[in-house]
Parts: structure tokens; C-alpha cells; sequence
């Protein structure tokens, strides 16, 4: 099963009745949009989101043109997928991460404990070591679980990456500074800094983020969201966006049987471009993300 199968099918509904007829009218394309905004709130998409996508669909879908024309219901069909781009950040090349810089050119990865910030961390760097031939450490500042720190030791060890030495009792800036030094002592390009998670969302995770992006200079600050969470996902998002600047989001558990809201509000609510999805609890379980792809998925 697929996240977006319900909404898939809805959409799939109600594009079978446009297009099934010679001509539309204003009112079909309006019955047309009244469904598809049903179909959008019901896969947990973001109000004004929804009501912006669908006015902007509205715009180009009622003109002349489109129900005078030989095959209206095709064109609003593409009118939709186009939107459905848009809202999604576009049709550009799929996001990538910045690396250029001195190096070593960190990268803060944040993130509620649980949103699979540790595996995301490094499925990120098994990407960059392969796929950029670049030399890749990776580090846990996770003070507070030691469990947290092994666990990306591990993590690291399957993604073929080195990890920075665990050396018990120092704080979360101390490790960073160390994580920077020993890189670029030891010639690595790229160093990615898994931040502590914590169940929620609480001014002193905020502040030790704030204080180790302001110490490391990161070219990359990423937010690692449980796409299976909803709109408690894009509200993480802005929240953390508010405190640190953020440069993309990943959303994991695309693989999960979510409605696929977050996933679809994500770009809009944050302004920020997603750049990757997790698709798997598997250390090759990372997508680059791609607007065009996920629209087409989403329409069939
Ligand atoms: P953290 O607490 O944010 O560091 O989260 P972890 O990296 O420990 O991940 C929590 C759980 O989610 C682990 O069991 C991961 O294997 C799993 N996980 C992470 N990303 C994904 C994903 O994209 N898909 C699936 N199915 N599971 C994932």
C-alpha cells in the first residue's frame, strides 16, 4: 500500500468525470474543485494550503480556453498536476545539498527524538561518501542517551562512514568543536552533526541547536519530520524553522501508510524546499526528493 493511494484514487474519481464528455462548463470544473479540495483535506493537507492550490487551479481551469477547448477535461487534469508541482516546490531539478565551502563543511541535522533522525544521518552520509566521493564523519551530540551515540556509531558502521569517538562526559558544543577539529586535521570534506532529540519540542533542545549552528557554521541545517505525524510534522517544522534557520526538511516513513498531508503541506507552510525522503528503515531508504516524481505518483 502507498501513502497517497487514497487520495490517488479520489483524484483518479473525479478526473474520470471530467474527462469521460466533450465539453465542461464553469460549473463542472467548480464540482470538480469542490472534490478535489474534499480529497486534499481528507489526506490531512494543510487549510490554506488547500485553499490556495485550489484557487490558483481555479484561476487557470474556468478561462475560455481551457472548457472551450477540444479536450477540457485533459487540460484540467494537467492544469492540476501542474499545481500539484507547485505546491510541492516546483519544476526544478530535484533539491541537493550544498557542500561547496572550505571544507569541513558541516551539516546540523535536528529533529524530534524518534523522527529517524539517526538513520537519516547516516543514509545522508552513505549518499554523499558514494554519490560525491566525498570523505564523510559523522557525529552524535546526543549527551544525554548514550544509547543515541552507539546507536549512530552503528548506524555508520553499516553506511561505511567513520564516526567521531565517543568520549563520555563532554557537552554537545565540545563534541561539535571536536567533530570540526578532527576533521580538518584529518582531511574530510563533509562533517554532519546529529543534534539531541527530545519527545518534544522545548527551549533548551532550541537553544543547544542555536548554539552549535552559531559554533559550526553549518551550510546545511536540516529537519528530519515523521511524515506519519501529520500536521504535527509541518508544525514541528515551523517551529524549529522559527529558532534555526533551517535549509530543507527530510520527511521519513514515506514507506508508512500515513495520508500523506505532511508530505503535501510541507513546502507550502515552511517555505522550505524538502530534500530527501526516507522509504525504508534500510540504510539505502533515502530518496532525493523530486516534485515532478511525487506528483505523478500521486496522479497515476
Ligand atoms: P531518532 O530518535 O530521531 O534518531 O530516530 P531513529 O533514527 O532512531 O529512528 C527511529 C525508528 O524509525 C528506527 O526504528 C528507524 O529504523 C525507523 N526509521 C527511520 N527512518 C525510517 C523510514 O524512512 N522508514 C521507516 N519505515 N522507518 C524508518
Amino acid at each position: 500500500s502507498d501513502m497517497f493511494d487514497a487520495l490517488s484514487e479520489r483524484l483518479s474519481g473525479v478526473f474520470d468525470r471530467i474527462t469521460g464528455r466533450g465539453a465542461l462548463s464553469e460549473k463542472d470544473v467548480d464540482a470538480a474543485l469542490r472534490e478535489i479540495r474534499v480529497a486534499l483535506l481528507e489526506a490531512d493537507v494543510a487549510l490554506p494550503a488547500v485553499k490556495d492550490f485550489v484557487s490558483k487551479v481555479r484561476e487557470k481551469a474556468v478561462g475560455e480556453t481551457v472548457i472551450r477547448s477540444v479536450a477540457p477535461g485533459q487540460q484540467v487534469i494537467k492544469i492540476v498536476h501542474d499545481g500539484l508541482v507547485e505546491l510541492l516546490g516546483g519544476e526544478g531539478e530535484p533539491e541537493r545539498l550544498s557542500l561547496e565551502g572550505e571544507p569541513p563543511v558541516a551539516i546540523l541535522m535536528a529533529g524530534l527524538q524518534g523522527s529517524g533522525k539517526t538513520t537519516t544521518t547516516a543514509k545522508i552520509a552513505k549518499r554523499i561518501a558514494e554519490r560525491e566521493k566525498k570523505k564523510v564523519l559523522v557525529a552524535s551530540l546526543d549527551t544525554r542517551r548514550p544509547a543515541a551515540m552507539e546507536q549512530l556509531a552503528q548506524m555508520a558502521e553499516k553506511a561505511g562512514v567513520p564516526s567521531l569517538p565517543i568520549v563520555a562526559g563532554q557537552t554537545a558544543v565540545e563534541i561539535a568543536r571536536r567533530a570540526m577539529s578532527a576533521a580538518r586535521l584529518q582531511g574530510f570534506d563533509v562533517v554532519i552533526l546529529d543534534t539531541a532529540g527530545r519527545t518534544t519540542l522545548d527551549e533548551e533542545m532550541m537553544g543547544e541547536a542555536a548554539k552549535i549552528a552559531s559554533e559550526t557554521r553549518p551550510r546545511e541545517i536540516l529537519l528530519v519530520a515523521d511524515a506519519l505525524t501529520g500536521q504535527d510534522a509541518v508544525e514541528t517544522a515551523k517551529r524549529f524553522n522559527e529558532r534555526l534557520k533551517l535549509t530543507g526538511l527530510v520527511l521519513t516513513r514515506m514507506d508508512g501508510d500515513g495520508r500523506g498531508g505532511a508530505a503535501l503541506s510541507m513546502r507550502w507552510v515552511t517555505g522550505l524546499p524538502i530534500k530527501f525522503l526516507g522509504t525504508s528503515e534500510k540504510i539505502d531508504g533515502l530518496d532525493a526528493f523530486d516534485a515532478k516524481r511525487l506528483a505523478g505518483r500521486i496522479l497515476g
